[in-house]
């Protein structure tokens, strides 16, 4: 017999009964159904938009004008990996003797929605007048394919001239402790597929053949070494990196008569697609190559600068921890590149996020209290 465990608090009460619906991209479980209810029990009007495959949400509460604060997130999670690594099994959703929260999910991200949610509905009990509009933007969908997702999600809300003012999106931001940093945008992610076309050919009869790895080699040389702008105060400067280079025909004796290589530009508000498409193409054209690139954005880069919003969650990640956040744009990309393009301030704040898509994926515990107290003060700061 172990000794009862002390009752758990509403955050983690309902975080536990979010992690322990074993919901693996882009399948909810019934997650979605759960925050629905909460929040209708509050009065939200709940919108669900199943699109393709993927169960999404909008929710929301209050008058029409006023601004708008929308919590954004998503229901869904990575695989697990194999079981037997897992000290604990995912689903299962424990608490361990260091005070950890164990379970898929628990960090990224159905710590920060329950948190959300029970922020809210305090908030809601406490100013049943508050100023604007208070919103959900759920989805299944943002660890998969992200297309039926967010996205789309966003268009519709567009297409019906839906504000919104400002967003925070729970994903794990923080670094070492919670709210240490805060993500105020992402860097823009462009990809592409690079073929470069010489003439097969025997080795020992070079003349009559044209190798594609001779051509590509000093072009690419010169794409990595290039300096494609210094940031600014907000975004690391542009990187490219070749993330795959094929050619050859496994044969010793045969120069190949093709190259492929897959590129990523991971770039600031300092470039533009189209410039990075023209300089790309200008050193291949130096080079004399017969090409094609294939061009594949997955993100333009976004920026909330100092406003309301970010004052708001610094204020609050102050007021509640004493500390002073960082904003950041490091990191890949997130749905918050999607809700930017509505004009939106977005900003990222959610638990540690060490050991998010993990094995053993765990948080502190009290983190998650700590968080709801800071969407609760932001709430307060922006809408009572
Ligand atoms: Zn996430």
């Amino acid at each position: 017999m172990t000794a009862p465990s002390p009752p758990l608090s509403a955050t983690l009460e309902l975080a536990c009964e979010l992690i322990r619906r074993p919901s693996v991209t882009p399948v909810d479980e019934g997650c979605q159904e759960l925050m629905m209810r909460r929040l209708q029990a509050l009065g939200f009007r709940i919108e669900p938009m199943r699109i393709e495959e993927v169960e999404n949400f909008w929710a929301s509460h209050g008058e029409q004008d006023g601004p708008v604060l929308c919590f954004a997130g998503h229901t869904d999670v990575v695989p697990t990996g194999p079981l037997q690594a897992w000290q604990h099994q995912p689903f299962d959703a424990l608490i361990d003797a260091q005070g950890m929260l164990c379970g898929r999910g628990a960090a990224d991200m159905k710590g920060s929605l329950a948190a959300m949610i029970i922020a809210v509905e305090r908030f809601v009990a406490d100013h049943p007048k508050h100023k604007g509009r208070i919103a959900f933007l759920i989805t299944s969908d943002e660890e998969g394919p992200a297309q039926h997702g967010t996205k789309a999600v966003i268009e519709r809300l567009a297409a019906r001239n839906e504000r919104l003012d400002w967003c925070i999106v729970g994903e794990p931001s923080s670094t070492a402790l919670v709210g240490d940093v805060v993500k105020n945008g992402r860097r823009g992610s462009l990809g592409a597929t690079l073929t470069v076309r010489g003439v097969q050919g025997h080795v020992a009869y070079p003349h009559l053949a044209r190798n594609p790895i001779h051509l590509a080699a000093p072009a690419l040389a010169e794409l990595a070494a290039e300096h494609w702008d210094d940031g600014n105060a907000f975004f690391p400067p542009t990187s490219f990196q070749v993330s795959n280079l094929n050619a050859g025909t496994g044969a010793t004796n045969v120069i190949p008569g093709e190259l492929r290589a897959v590129f990523n530009f991971r770039f600031s508000t300092e470039s533009t697609v189209e410039g990075l498409q023209k300089r790309v193409e200008a050193i291949l054209d130096r080079h004399g190559l017969d090409y094609h690139v294939e061009w594949a954005l997955s993100g333009l880069p976004f920026l909330t600068e100092p406003g309301a919003l970010l004052d708001a969650v610094a204020a609050s990640i102050k007021a509640v921890t004493g500390r002073e956040t960082t904003p950041s744009t490091s990191g890949g990309t997130s749905d918050g590149r999607f809700i930017a393009t509505l004009g939106t301030q977005v900003v990222e704040l959610g638990p540690v996020n060490a050991t998010i898509h993990q094995i053993n994926e765990r948080v502190l515990a009290s983190d998650l209290e700590v968080l709801t107290e800071i969407y609760y003060q932001t709430l307060v700061k922006l809408l009572a």
